[in-house]
């Protein structure tokens, strides 16, 4: 197991969109790469990580909204986990009723915004065997994999808001990444 680099905007990478899993892929190092994928996801901590966020252009997410200080006990620890890798989601149904849910992404630090999507979606993924799954997942599940599933087309919370807003926001990056490497010398 490994702890990945996660990429952050504006790497060209996270501007892809990603090819399916092929089935002669499932087998030892694809299970590898979702539990580094996991690990990743849980040390950063998130509740979501797609292979894009690493370099890798396979559709494949994990998740897990449980892994969140929202749903901790008093000594820190998940009360309900839910974790699943998917790879090759697809979204089969959503619902018309929309959710605003506040988003954040591992790629695009510091930056939070208002989202609105379907409150519930019916997906269809293969699990860490290849084999086909499908259910419904409702509220702040369904946004987290709405949410990973957007990595897969090259698309990040940025993307989904004003041009100003976010050209604005690459500019201070841009402004801090010279900061930080004028402090490094
Ligand atoms: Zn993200």
């Amino acid at each position: 197991m490994a702890v990945l680099e996660i990429l952050t905007v504006p790497h060209p990478l996270l501007a892809k969109k990603c090819r399916p899993v092929e089935p002669q892929e499932f087998g030892p190092e694809l299970r590898r790469f979702i539990s580094d994928l996991a690990e990743t996801m849980y040390a950063a901590p998130g509740v979501g990580l797609a292979a894009p966020q690493v370099g890798d252009l396979r559709r494949i997410i994990v998740t897990d909204p449980g892994n969140s200080k929202k749903e901790e006990d008093e000594k820190g620890r998940p009360t309900n986990p839910r974790f699943i890798a998917m790879s090759n989601p697809v979204i089969i149904e959503a619902s018309k009723d929309k959710m605003v849910y506040e988003e954040g992404c591992l790629s695009v630090p510091e930056f939070y915004t208002d989202l609105m999507r379907p409150r519930k979606v019916h997906i269809r993924w293969l699990d860490e065997d290849g084999k086909p799954v499908q259910r419904w997942f409702e509220g702040y599940d369904a946004i987290v994999i709405q949410h990973e599933m957007d990595h897969l087309e090259g698309t990040v919370i940025l993307d989904r808001v004003s041009g100003f807003k976010k050209s604005r926001y690459l500019q201070r990056r841009q402004r801090e990444g010279r900061h930080g490497q004028e402090s490094r010398m």
